[in-house]
């Protein structure tokens, strides 16, 4: 059988939440169809005077439950299917983490590492340009994701407002989320991925006696969600072993300090070169032996190749998708626990909806209510989820899903299909 393709994995994923939940066949149908699918082709002229063509995409899942809202991803494996699974796992995410949004996700076919940071800087402007009003502070709501930042994010801000009306421009600051606190975002943005990640795993070891002091894991990306969960896992007591990222992997069973890692990472952009850590091949990394795996990098990750590899009693999904059919079925058979990616990374999209309230609010929050408040949220999701989980005797990804399709189902029931 030919390997599936991403969006193929999220039908997958919820045609069986859907037939073990008797999902209106009505709405079935709804769901398993994205709304809008933008593509935008625009010229940039760089570095050397030459103009070069980008492709960019803007996937609109649904919007029942509110604006349509999901990250950017600047990658050279970013197309129109990838995009399309992204936006989908954004609606059941925001639907299960009980926040006024729908679910999109865009991004650009780019290498962005080998851009200038002025050549960056004009290709995100002007993909923002290019996508024009098909973003908007109430209804799409781009915020960072893989290879983008709270820079890249104040560059589409500041593009979104010179195309606006200048008495406009004060009310659209929500427009992108993830911004700079300077430019309106909120303390506790850029960590709120990996914190959330880690309160979902403290609830979870709280609920299964399993204690984190001293357990060993490892990670895979030591991006923004990774190198957060790292450094948030530390003062718990969690020991990191390994350490995967696009430019290799390593491991060290006495331990890699998250902090000392970040740092490198912030300096040389890659894990490679790391003297404190053994370098390892992908299939060591994937086999070494720990109590929890997060891979917080790209999709299909665990596979049919990889899951049999993996000496790890629990995973806990950063990355979005990084589990395929197949490595679900193994890691179910192998009795590996899975956390899965809609509960276990929300954080960041709760912690956008509180920079949003924020900004339309004009309100600032400290460390302490942002934090306070993502907790609640995000544990509050994890409740429903186990619940759910023991309710329909089923993974937790399967019941992640119905709690989310539930909430999608009791909205279009309320409403009704125009016209
Ligand atoms: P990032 O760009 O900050 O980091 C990505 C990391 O993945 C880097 O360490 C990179 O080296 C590594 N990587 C890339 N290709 C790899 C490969 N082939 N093998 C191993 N490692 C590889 O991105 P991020 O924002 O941390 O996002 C990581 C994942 O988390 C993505 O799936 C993203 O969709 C998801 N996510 C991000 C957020 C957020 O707030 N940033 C929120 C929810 C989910």
């Amino acid at each position: 059988m030919s390997r599936l393709s991403v969006f193929e994995t999220v039908l997958v994923q919820f045609d069986k939440a859907a037939d073990l939940m008797e999902l209106d066949p009505e709405i079935r149908k709804i769901l398993s169809h994205t709304t809008n699918e933008i593509v935008v082709n625009f010229p940039v002229v760089m570095d050397n005077g030459c103009v070069r063509m980008f492709t960019g995409y803007r996937v609109q899942h649904n919007n029942v439950l509110g604006p349509y809202k999901g990250g950017l991803r600047f990658h050279p494996q970013v197309d129109l299917d990838e995009v399309r699974a992204l936006a989908a796992w954004m609606t059941w995410k925001t639907a299960l983490a009980g926040i006024p949004y729908g679910g999109a996700k865009g991004g650009i076919d780019v290498r962005p590492w080998e851009l200038s940071p002025r050549e960056l800087e004009r290709v995100t402007r002007r993909f923002t340009f290019a996508l024009g009003s098909n973003i908007g502070p109430e209804y799409d709501i781009p915020a960072p994701d893989m290879n983008t930042n709270p820079q890249i994010m104040a560059w589409i801000l500041d593009t979104y407002l010179q195309m606006m009306p200048p008495m406009e421009r004060n009310r659209a600051v929500h427009v992108v989320t993830g911004k700079p606190v300077e430019s309106g975002g909120s303390v506790g943005r850029n960590k709120a991925t990996g914190q959330g990640l880690v309160f979902v795993l403290e609830a979870w070891a709280k609920d299964h006696g399993f204690e984190l002091q001293g357990a060993t894991y490892i990670i895979q990306g030591f991006g923004n969600v990774g190198s957060w969960a790292a450094r948030l896992l530390k003062p718990l007591g969690a020991i990191l072993v390994g350490v995967e990222d696009h430019s290799g992997a390593l491991v060290n069973p006495e331990g890699i300090d998250p902090d000392d890692m970040a740092a490198w990472v912030e300096r040389e952009g890659r894990i490679q070169g790391y003297a404190k850590a053994e370098p390892v091949d992908h299939e060591t990394f994937f086999g070494t032996q720990a109590d929890f795996f997060i891979p917080a990098a790209l999709e299909e990750q665990i596979t049919a190749e990889t899951a049999p590899l993996l000496k790890v009693g629990v995973v806990i999904e950063g990355a979005n998708g990084p589990t395929d059919v197949d490595g679900d079925r193994i890691m179910l058979e192998k009795g590996i626990h899975v956390l899965p990616d809609v509960l276990a990374n929300a954080g960041g999209v709760i912690v956008s909806y509180f920079e949003w309230l924020q900004n339309k609010r004009s309100e600032f929050w400290d460390l302490d209510e942002v934090d306070a408040r993502l907790h609640r949220q995000i544990v509050g999701a994890y409740c429903s989820v186990r619940d759910i989980a023991k309710e329909y005797q089923t993974d937790w990804r399967t019941a992640a899903y119905i709690v989310a399709l539930r909430r999608l189902e009791q909205t279009y029931k309320k409403r009704g299909i125009f016209p």
